[in-house]
């Protein structure tokens, strides 16, 4: 039985599927609830702010990280690395719900160290959604958009790694979905 008072809730889905906007409204509708921020190497995106979106570090800062035992996980695609600061996560799940961003890999590594993750899988309505979706947010070029459906159908077919699968066709209903599923939880 663990220690921690907190449930670690770990979102994936495909890029484009919406998360970052389910994570948004998610912490404010859980008051103990707060955001693990990654480290990643790849560059910023247009709007995203360093220690907010992610912790923007170069790559050598980050091999740096990794032999210093300083991620819970990490995982490299799209020829960037991702990570989860370990000692954030350890500190806060003491007295409150962290929420993990993060991918398939990252979340399968989790559930190894913490059996008792919630592990939520965000898929989209349809794939044609998805692609306009992607597309919509215009921060990638043709290639990458690509690049990011291959990736698509991989974390989807990983979908059987985790406790629910929440299909995001409306916001609202998604958000309420997942807080049901929350107290489900932390009523054990
Ligand atoms: P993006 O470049 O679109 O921000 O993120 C690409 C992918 O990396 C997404 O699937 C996102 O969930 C994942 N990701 C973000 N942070 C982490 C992390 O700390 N660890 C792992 N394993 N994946 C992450």
């Amino acid at each position: 039985m663990s220690k921690n008072k907190g449930i670690l809730i770990v979102v994936s889905g495909p890029s484009g599927v919406g998360k970052g906007t389910v994570v948004d409204m998610l912490l404010k509708k859980l008051p103990r609830a707060v955001l693990s921020v990654s480290c990643t190497t790849r560059a910023p995106r247009e709007g995203e702010q360093n220690g907010k979106s992610y912790f923007f570090i170069s790559k050598q800062a980050f091999l740096k990280m990794i032999d210093e035992g300083g991620f819970l996980e990490y995982s490299n695609h799209f020829e960037n690395y991702y990570g989860t600061p370990r000692f954030f996560v350890e500190e806060k799940l003491k007295d409150s719900d962290v929420i993990l961003e993060i991918d398939v890999d990252g979340a399968e590594n989790v559930k190894k160290l913490y059996p008792d993750a919630l592990l939520l899988m965000i898929t989209p309505p349809s794939k044609d959604e998805l692609i306009r979706r992607l597309k919509m947010r215009g921060t990638e070029d043709e290639t990458l958009i690509q690049h990011r459906l291959e990736r698509a159908d991989y974390e989807l077919s990983k979908s059987k790694i985790y406790d629910y699968t929440v299909i995001n066709d409306d916001l609202n209903q998604t958000v309420d979905n997942i807080l049901k599923i929350v107290e489900t939880r932390r009523k054990g």
